[in-house]
């Protein structure tokens, strides 16, 4: 098969270009690494049936040859990300979304959109089930995100219902593990960056919100399954682990032994209170459920972190 991935030089996109190339099918990554990094990639860069194209996909794209799998990955993803760059989120996630549609219906290829548990906003229902329309602040700082993700997951159900576009929704949770950056501002990755630096974890709020973390290896078994299933509405992958934020701040300072205290620090405009997934469709549709605890995930992550800060154990 040959594949192209959208975001390919980000987080996840790195991730699954890594399982593709390793099952043997060719990857195209397009990217304009705005929050992307080709370090993510550069141990693909001798691999003959990988090939990397520096692009913003919220121009018109031209790929040559034959194309079997479109996967749109690219987004800034993170809060200070989308906060920094509220355009291109907008534009990636609805001209991207376009771009990329027009690109899977004239190659014939399949179509997978990265959405996101952003779409729930704000839930008001836990655990959110993908029936749940959610509950969005179009306007607030994370509308840039939640809304263009919406319209994503609104356009590629037009494909798939006007066109026959053979498509698939992953609404992606709360996701860690190697490769997310330290500078991304997310919650993991602050905290193990100022464990390990003898800075100060910033709990932001009263550290009661809470999240559920999955780790990179489960969302990318997952995302394979579900192209591997003729399924076209929304399926949520995520751990339904529930942990506060000030939680994950304790788990991470014992697992990195540090000796930062915690502080208080303001709670960001519409921070959602609770997010939890309903995994059950995706259990039974296929036969998935994360299987990676939090304090392995961690491990394993906060192991990563020393290599890239150069901190000895
Ligand atoms: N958070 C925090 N300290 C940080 C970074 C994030 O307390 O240094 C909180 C944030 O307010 C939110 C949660 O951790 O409640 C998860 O934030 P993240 O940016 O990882 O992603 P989100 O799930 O909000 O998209």
């Amino acid at each position: 098969m040959r594949v192209v991935i959208t975001g390919g030089a980000g987080f996840i996109g790195s991730h699954l270009t890594d399982r593709l190339l390793s099952e043997g099918h060719e990857v195209s990554v397009l990217d304009n690494l705005i929050t992307g990094n080709f370090n993510n990639l550069v141990h693909h860069q001798n691999n003959p049936r990988f090939q990397f194209i520096h692009h913003n996909v919220s121009n018109h794209i031209h790929v040559i040859g034959d194309v079997d799998w479109v996967i749109h990955f690219a987004s800034p993803a993170s809060p200070i990300d989308y906060l920094h760059f509220p355009i291109e989120t907008l534009k990636v996630n609805s001209l991207g979304t376009h771009n990329t549609l027009g690109l899977a219906r004239t190659k014939g290829a399949k179509y997978l959109l990265a959405s996101t548990s952003e779409v729930y906003g704000d839930p008001e229902i836990h655990p959110q089930p993908e029936s749940y329309w959610g509950h969005v602040n179009p306007i607030g700082p994370r509308g840039v995100y939640d809304e263009s993700k919406r319209f994503a997951e609104a356009i590629t159900m037009a494909y798939h219902h006007k066109h026959g576009l053979d498509s698939r929704i992953a609404r992606i949770f709360n996701c860690y593990g190697p490769r997310l950056r330290l500078d991304d501002g997310r919650v993991v990755s602050n905290f193990i960056g100022q464990a390990l630096t003898n800075k100060p974890l910033t709990v932001y709020g009263d550290g009661s919100q809470t999240r559920s973390f999955q780790y990179i290896s489960d969302l990318i078994e997952g995302l394979a399954k579900l192209m591997a299933v003729d399924h076209h509405e929304p399926v949520n992958l995520g751990n339904p682990t529930e942990k506060t934020v000030l939680e994950l701040a304790k788990l991470i300072k014992e697992l990195t032994k540090s000796k930062s205290e915690i502080i208080i620090k303001p709670l960001p405009v519409d921070d959602p209170k609770r997010r939890l997934p309903d995994i059950s469709k995706a259990k039974k549709l296929l036969n998935w459920s994360p299987n990676k605890d939090l304090v392995e995930g961690l491990t394993e992550t906060i192991a990563w972190y020393r290599e890239q800060l150069k901190i000895k154990v």
